[in-house]
């Protein structure tokens, strides 16, 4: 698969396009219209691919999807873009935290290893700051200390 690579990049260009295009619309759209943005912003992209695009981030969370009355599915970033749960372990409060750079990481290994990334799972947990004076952290991993976390 000599295009491989390039394929890769083309689908990282296109996945960030598509981003690009919802972060800039007021509400929910149509797949057609996100289409035809992306297009307008110049880059080259199919409509099915669109839908996989749409598809994968709804998945993640990312992205919200609702169903008109025909039928037709129209999508909305999810405000945030991808979050995740930081949950306190004394008191079980649980706060969304920023997911967007872990996902992209998660995306970029799993390209360079030749997958699409389907799912990611993230579980962060703490003291919240309540319980922070009355539950004495954690002792901290040492730095540099390998094999652990
Ligand atoms: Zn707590």
């Amino acid at each position: 698969m000599p295009q491989a690579r390039g394929t890769r990049a083309r689908d990282t260009r296109q996945a960030a396009a598509v981003i690009a295009v919802m972060s800039a619309a007021p509400s929910f759209c149509g797949a057609r219209e996100i289409h035809d943005d992306v297009q307008r912003h110049g880059q080259a992209i199919g409509l099915a691919t669109v839908y996989r695009h749409l598809r994968v981030l709804a998945e993640h969370g990312s992205v919200e999807v609702v169903r008109s009355a025909d039928g037709q599915a129209r999508y909305r970033l999810r405000r945030g873009g991808i979050t995740h749960l930081l949950t306190c372990r004394v008191c079980g409060r649980a706060v969304e935290v920023d997911g967007t750079e872990v996902w992209e990481w998660a995306r970029q290994v799993a390209a360079e290893a030749g997958f699409t990334l389907t799912r990611h799972v993230v579980e962060l947990a703490g003291v919240c700051p309540e319980h922070t004076a009355t539950h004495a952290p954690l002792r901290s991993v040492p730095a540099g200390e390998p094999g652990l976390g």
